[in-house]
């Protein structure tokens, strides 16, 4: 076995690597772009070395970089992780010639397998099932255009080098054929330099059931049993599983059988997933083979017991296969999510931010929380927006995604956007717990899985004052005791008064939907919310990482608050809402100029109009404008009139440039720009 080895990659899975090698007793080397120095595989690893600027095409993919890496701390074999150079032919044969062990197949396998004409016409030699088509070498628009009509429509076109599902477009009619194989081959010149494409036939409703295989130096070949990757967004996976619902003994030998094949017609050594098209009736075609391991390989170990990377390890160090066919079976069943720092509710948009509050759900015997970050940390605009990979086990599939509904309720994150809700919203969908699964369910279950916009309901109000509450007692508190008399009661902040019962309000805001809660001091902790005309008494227990025990009512719930300046992230039942807190002593900001006009402080688009013209109070929100991904609230300086709005929702509006016709009533004060989360 390896006394050292170098993980050619990042995130989560460089640090899913170095938990196997650390188990092993194999030292561990990590690579780091600068956008990475903190990140946690860097912190974890026995080793670190800065490979370049934060660009990809600057680190993580240059091969020279990590030659280097591997030359100055003499590791002894590289892991390549999942995408950057995991699949690179060049990046395995120059390890090759360093005397370096390259965790992965062989290079002849990675060139077979890595253009999808020439696999498809490999297998096809190989007697493995193909969807039928055509993956032959003309490439004149005309003849591919011949072939799409003789395999009947929908056809698809597929970039030969794609990946991702870029360059894929479904061709639904001859007529527009010529139109999307210009456009396929377009963006497959840009993302992989190169246009070559194959037509295929689209399959309708169908599920993506992939195989995992294992191969040794030795000649022997295994598989370990199927995942099922139908759930997904845009042609990439969201929700995986394993093993797959429905699958059928003999099915599972047949296509357990059809991806050995495939292995072994490429000379395979390692880890690698057959992919297949299965229809609705079972019958499964070739897709693709990646040489590699893949992201949600760790259904496979919660169903097998067994651990991938310490067979990839095993085989590169030239062993055996730890188990032959006979030896391995399957147990239960496993789900895996993949959280994404993404907006789901705008087309899966990423987002990238500083973790202002990660905490996962506890890690059991049954939940497994696989993540390259931490608490603090950034997702940054230069790689995959994942967060993290949450999988779960248990007896059967009912169970497992009971597990998996429970563990998404106590993933907490606050600071990007993420897609834990929806990811929630999926894992109770009708299709999804019926397991009606295809890879058009996301689209299909539109309307269940992208509500409209709920009110954000009182009991969250509630939860969020209560906090506010607490925390400004605890201030309080703790600012007394660095007082030269900490019982001095003008420390106290329970609205303690020499006769009365105190009162004051806290203004929160949910989009444009501003509440003011009337709070009322009662003694021993206790506060009196006025909210929509509704008294409820209210208290609670409030600890420093924003776990919330909060009786309101007479009702106990458990929540979670997290203040992120003048954010309010609520999390409370599984579910999470975002407030803003409006502060009343408005503070001189930039915004207006001289003579009191109104002014956009940066360059941007007004998003709501939020007043009538008329006579307004000083803070009352005149409008909303999106600017830098933020949404900023512009408030009336002081009390006046609103006389007009000088630009429309939608607008686009320049720095400086006059937002609206206002006239003070006394002396103009400035106005207050109230970031909040779009
Ligand atoms: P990529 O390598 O770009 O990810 P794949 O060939 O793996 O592309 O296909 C990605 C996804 O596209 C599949 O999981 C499936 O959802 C869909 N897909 C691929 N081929 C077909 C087909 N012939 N018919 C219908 N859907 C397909």
């Amino acid at each position: 076995m390896f006394t050292k080895v170098l993980i050619a990659n990042r995130g989560e899975i460089a640090c899913r690597v170095i938990k196997t090698c650390r188990r092993l007793g194999i030292r561990t080397v990590a690579v780091y772009s600068e956008a990475d120095a903190g990140a946690r595989h860097v912190r974890m690893a026995d080793e670190a070395v800065l490979i370049g600027p934060p660009p990809a095409r600057e680190s993580y993919l240059r091969i020279e970089a990590i030659l280097d890496a591997v030359r100055q701390t003499g590791a002894e074999a590289v892991h390549p992780g999942y995408g950057f150079l995991s699949e690179n032919e060049d990046f395995a044969s120059a390890l090759a010639e360093s005397g370096v062990t390259f965790i992965g197949p062989p290079v002849d396998a990675i060139r077979a397998m890595g253009s999808k004409s020439a696999a498809k016409q490999l297998m096809e030699k190989a007697q493995v099932p193909l969807v039928p088509g055509y993956h032959g070498d003309n490439q004149d628009p005309a003849f591919l255009q011949q072939q799409a009509d003789a395999i009947g429509y929908p056809v698809l076109i597929k970039a030969s080098a794609g990946g991702g599902g870029k360059g894929m477009r479904i061709v639904n009619d001859s007529s527009e054929f010529a139109a999307a194989l210009s456009s396929c081959q377009r963006e497959a010149k840009s993302s992989f330099g190169d246009d070559h494409v194959l037509v295929e036939k689209y399959l309708v409703r169908p599920r993506h059931i992939e195989i995992q295989v294992f191969a040794d130096t030795q000649g022997n070949v295994v598989h370990l049993f199927e995942r099922d990757c139908s759930v997904q967004r845009r042609h990439q996976k969201v929700l995986e599983e394993a093993p797959a619902p429905g699958m059928t003994l003999e099915r599972r030998a047949q296509m357990g059988k059809a991806a050995c094949d495939a292995a072994r017609a490429v000379g395979y050594v390692g880890a690698g997933t057959v992919e297949f098209i299965a229809s609705q009736d079972g019958t499964f075609y070739f897709m693709e083979m990646n040489t590699r391991l893949q992201v949600e390989h760790p259904v496979t170990e919660m169903i097998t017991g067994q651990d991938l990377v310490e067979w990839q390890l095993r085989v590169a160090a030239g062993e055996t296969l730890p188990l032959a066919q006979e030896q391995l079976s399957i147990r239960g069943h496993a789900l895996e999510a993949r959280i994404y720092a993404e907006d789901a509710a705008k087309g899966f948009l990423p987002s990238t931010g500083r973790l202002i509050h990660l905490d996962p759900p506890v890690e059991t015997l049954n939940v497994r929380v696989d993540s390259g970050v931490e608490q603090g940390d950034e997702i940054t605009p230069y790689y995959d927006p994942m967060i993290a990979k949450l999988i779960v086990w248990d007896e059967d599939r009912d169970r497992a995604n009971a597990r998996m509904l429970n563990a998404l309720a106590h993933y907490r994150v606050a600071g990007v956007a993420n897609n834990v809700e929806f990811l929630s919203r999926l894992v109770v969908c009708p299709a999804f717990t019926t397991a009606d699964l295809d890879t058009g369910l996301i689209e299909r279950e539109r309307d269940f899985l992208f509500p409209h916009q709920e009110a954000v309901p009182n009991e969250v109000y509630a939860l969020a004052t209560l906090a506010e509450l607490l925390r400004e007692a605890q201030e309080a508190a703790s600012g007394a005791s660095v007082h030269e008399d900490p019982h001095s009661p003008w420390h106290r902040r329970d609205g303690w008064r020499l006769n009365s019962g105190f009162t004051r309000s806290v203004k929160l805001r949910a989009g444009d939907d501003e509440r003011t809660i009337h709070v009322t001091y009662a003694p021993v902790g206790l506060y009196v919310l006025d909210l929509d005309g509704r008294s409820v008494e209210v208290r609670g227990l409030l600890s420093a990482d924003g776990a919330l025990r909060a009786e309101l009512g007479g009702r106990r719930l458990s929540a979670t608050v997290i203040v992120a300046e003048e954010k309010r992230h609520v999390f409370v039942d599984g579910r999470s809402y975002l407030l803003s807190a409006v502060d009343p002593l408005y503070l001189p900001g930039s915004g207006t100029g001289p003579d009191n006009r109104l002014t956009a402080p940066m360059p941007g688009r007004i998003v709501a109009l939020l007043a009538e013209p008329g006579q307004v109070q000083e803070g009352t929100p005149l409008l909303i404008m999106e600017a830098m991904k933020m949404e900023h609230t512009i408030r009336a300086p002081s009390a006046g009139t609103l006389k007009a709005f000088r630009h429309g929702v939608g607008d686009q509006v320049s720095e400086g440039s006059e937002l609206v016709d206002f006239e003070a009533e006394a002396t103009a004060r400035e106005v207050k720009l109230e970031p909040d989360a779009v």
